[in-house]
């Protein structure tokens, strides 16, 4: 066991805020959680203890190594899941944030192996050339609870994730990264909106996609003004709180 090592206090409040904003949006709802990578330990996360997202303070957030492990002495509940955190942040040195949800309309595409989900909107570009799907069956048989609850697993979902923002779970939800705690909040919140869109375009005819350009273009204009969003959804989010 280490001692924790201080963390910005900014940081860890917009990571209370994003689990606000998360359940806000219809992301997360009793289940799902954010992570923010340490800003002075990159080899360690920020997570809150195992709750609803929604009900987070700064001292429900714990310290974890990126193996999963606690890095401090607290005897509270940890998510089952946190390995998904540790795995991405191992793989991905440019990524700081991770959000992993059950959003509804993403598992519809998450199940049915033949649509693809690629970006419809140009507010949803980072999903680039399409988003790739985690089929645990393929590590860890077929009789699991689909939870990536175990470090073996947490890599093979980082390896499928590659290099992408998004790895849709078969069965279970999403995993979204962000070079900032402000671009996952905003992809996950937008990889949602993209699954109802498309669900709804695949019913009136053939989908033209954002091409490989397009993606990338309105990435870069949508996510070069991120504060935007970001002091709405916490507005809003805190003031449905205090009602
Ligand atoms: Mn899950």
């Amino acid at each position: 066991m280490t001692s924790p090592t201080s963390v910005d206090p900014q940081a860890l409040e917009d990571l209370v805020d994003a689990n606000h904003i998360l359940f806000n949006k219809g992301v997360v709802d009793a289940f799902g959680h954010v992570s923010v990578r340490h800003d002075k330990r990159p080899d360690r996360f920020l997570l809150a203890r195992n709750m609803a997202p929604a009900l987070v303070r700064a001292d429900d957030v714990q310290e974890f190594d990126l193996d999963g492990n606690l890095t401090t002495d607290d005897a509270r509940r940890v998510y089952l899941e946190r390995f998904i955190h540790g795995a991405i942040y191992h793989a991905r040195p440019d990524v700081a944030a991770v959000v992993h949800s059950h959003s509804p309309s993403v598992v519809s595409f998450s199940a049915v192996k033949s649509a693809k989900f690629r970006p419809i909107s140009h507010m949803c570009g980072f999903l680039g050339d399409g988003a790739v799907r985690f089929e645990i069956r393929e590590f860890a048989g077929d009789a699991t609870d689909l939870l990536v609850r175990n470090g073996a697993l947490g890599v093979a979902l980082a390896k499928t994730l590659g290099s992408g923002n998004v790895v849709l779970m078969r069965g279970h939800g999403s995993t979204v990264v962000g070079p900032t705690l402000k671009h996952a909040v905003y992809r996950a919140i937008y990889t949602e909106v993209n699954a109802r869109l498309l669900a709804d375009a695949l019913r009136l005819g053939d989908v033209e996609y954002l091409s490989s350009g397009e993606a990338l273009a309105t990435m870069k204009t949508n996510e070069g003004q991120l504060e935007r969003p970001w002091a709405l959804w916490k507005e809003a989010a805190n003031r449905d709180r205090t009602r």
